[in-house]
């Protein structure tokens, strides 16, 4: 179904003469992780180390594999700048290459005249032929252009929908190609046009509208409760991708100047258990935002976002509420 160019990975181990290489990989490809260490290391000489934490994203990239190899292969994500600098790491991203022809066809009628394309990695490699089918149908197709913290026109992650922002002054509406709400709902809060996704394998077509109000709701919910707490946990991550030390810092003076407790808490991975032991009214967390909005009902205390914690704290009025994305200059 997907497509992992493995062959590339094992050009590059032996053009480069690596003789130690680890590979991480994301939750979904660890199934495979033997298949592809067995592949990488009989196609060359090189040893081939599986790292078996956690990954959930090029966010979570193991910076530190040098401690244990000579290079590191990473797999299922692009990467976020400047990570691609390093030649001693290689991305293989994971590519479905469905034809979606009939389906775009199919919702043309439905779509508004500009119309802007947004994809997940997995999905990119998509966008330039659905381009050119809406194009025959009379659309005109807009493919935006990200920050550093995205590789390919039109992806988007599900902190970041700056792709879909460079356009969507041009555009009447978007089409995301992808499964699942996770992505397309990032890019729903940030831009105020319509979305249509499209699952590019069932050739279901529908809308995050519902998903997005009901998970504002929530919100809400969360940020009210946290507004009469008297102590906060301010959770800065060591991901790579992900350490927010900044937005801690400007949250933490804002607590303290309202007469309230902040402690600041620097973690790898943060889950309900690990949270446990301290004992607050709420929990801020300054990494990924998809934590607090996706899974905050697995958490004891309220958990907010930098954004909504600006709320909760009195830095922003509700009305003024903003998807708490990464961005990379
Ligand atoms: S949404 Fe979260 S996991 Fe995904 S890239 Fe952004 S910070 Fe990483």
């Amino acid at each position: 179904m997907f497509n992992l160019d493995l062959n590339a990975a094992a050009s590059w181990i032996k053009k480069r003469g690596y003789g130690t290489v680890a590979i991480q990989l994301p939750e979904g490809l660890k199934m495979d992780a033997l298949r592809i260490s067995d592949f990488l290391s009989s196609s060359s000489d090189a040893d081939i180390i599986v790292l078996g934490d956690p990954c959930y994203g090029a966010c979570d990239l193991f910076t530190d594999y040098r401690r244990y190899a000579d290079a590191l292969i990473h797999f299922g994500h692009s990467p976020i700048h400047p990570q691609e600098n390093d030649e001693d790491i290689f991305f293989v991203e994971v590519r479905v290459n469905p034809d979606i022809g009939g389906y775009i066809r199919e919702l043309s009628d439905k779509l508004p005249k500009k119309v802007g394309i947004l994809a997940t990695v997995q999905y990119v490699g998509l966008i330039t032929a659905a381009k050119a089918t809406l194009e025959e149908m009379g659309k005109e197709v807009f493919i935006g252009r990200g920050d550093g913290r995205i590789f390919h026109p039109g992806q988007v992650l599900g902190c970041n929908f700056t792709s879909a922002m460079s356009v969507q002054d041009k555009v009447d509406a978007f089409l995301y190609l992808g499964e699942g709400d996770f992505h397309p709902l990032a890019a729903a809060f940030g831009v105020s046009k319509p979305m249509t996704v499209l699952n590019p394998i069932t050739g279901e077509v529908r809308s995050v509208d519902e998903a997005k109000e009901r998970m504002l709701r929530k919100r809400f919910a969360a940020i009210e409760s946290a507004k009469s707490a008297e102590s906060f946990l301010v959770i800065v991550c060591t991901k790579s991708g992900q350490d927010r030390s900044t937005s801690a810092d400007m949250l933490i003076k804002r607590i303290e100047e309202l007469g309230k407790k902040a402690y600041r808490l620097v973690m790898n991975e943060i889950g309900p258990d690990a949270l446990l032991p301290y004992r607050v009214d709420a929990y801020i967390n300054t990494a990924c935002p998809r934590i607090a909005m996706d899974d905050s009902a697995r958490y004891q205390k309220p958990m907010l976002t930098v954004t909504e914690a600006e709320i909760a704290l009195g830095l922003r009025e509700w009305e003024k509420y903003e998807f708490d994305a990464i961005t990379n200059p």
